[in-house]
C-alpha cells in the first residue's frame, strides 16, 4: 500500500505556506525555488497559490483524493515539512485532518499504517532510513 499522501494532497490546498525568505533559494542553495514564490511582507514569502482564493499551491501535481505529489519535494519549504500525516508517528494531526474532511476524505487513523508494519517499510516520501517505528497496534479482528 502506498504512502496516504501519495493519494491526497489536501493540505497543500487548505492553508497559507509562508515563511522566511531566508528559506528561498535566493539566499540559500537549494533552497525553495523563489519564482514559484511572491512577497507576503518585508521578511516573509509564501508559495504562489496559498495566498488566494481557492488555495493551491502552485508546486502541487494532484487530483485531491487520487494521486499527488509535490514537484518540489526536496526543496519544499519548512512549514510544509512540519505537517505530519495523521497517526504516522502515533499521533492525530489537526492540520491533516482538516484538510482531508474540508476535501470530504475522511481524516487517517492509525489502521491506516498497518501496513507498514507488515512490510517493515515505511515507504516515506521523506524516507531517510530514520523515520520512527509505527507504534504496536493490536492485529486487526477478521
Ligand atoms: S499530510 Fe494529510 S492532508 Fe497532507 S497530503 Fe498527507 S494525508 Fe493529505
Ligand atoms: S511546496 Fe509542496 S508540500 Fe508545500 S504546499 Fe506546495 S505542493 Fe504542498
Amino acid at each position: 500500500m502506498p504512502h496516504p499522501c501519495l493519494s491526497c494532497g489536501a493540505c497543500c490546498t487548505q492553508y497559507r505556506v509562508a515563511f522566511h525568505w531566508m528559506e528561498s533559494d535566493a539566499a540559500t542553495e537549494g533552497g525553495v525555488p523563489v519564482a514559484l514564490t511572491e512577497p507576503l511582507d518585508r521578511h516573509r514569502l509564501c508559495m504562489r497559490g496559498t495566498h488566494s482564493d481557492p488555495i493551491r499551491c502552485v508546486a502541487l501535481d494532484a487530483e485531491v483524493g487520487v494521486y499527488s505529489r509535490c514537484s518540489i519535494h526536496a526543496n519544499r519549504p519548512s512549514v510544509c515539512r512540519e505537517v505530519d500525516a495523521s497517526w504516522e508517528y502515533g499521533a492525530p494531526g489537526e492540520q491533516c485532518d482538516k484538510a482531508r474532511i474540508a476535501h470530504g476524505l475522511p481524516a487517517l487513523t492509525a489502521a491506516d499504517w498497518r501496513w507498514r508494519d507488515a512490510a517493515d517499510n515505511d515507504d516515506h516520501p521523506d524516507d531517510n532510513g530514520n523515520s520512527p517505528p509505527t507504534p504496536r497496534l493490536p492485529p486487526i479482528a477478521a
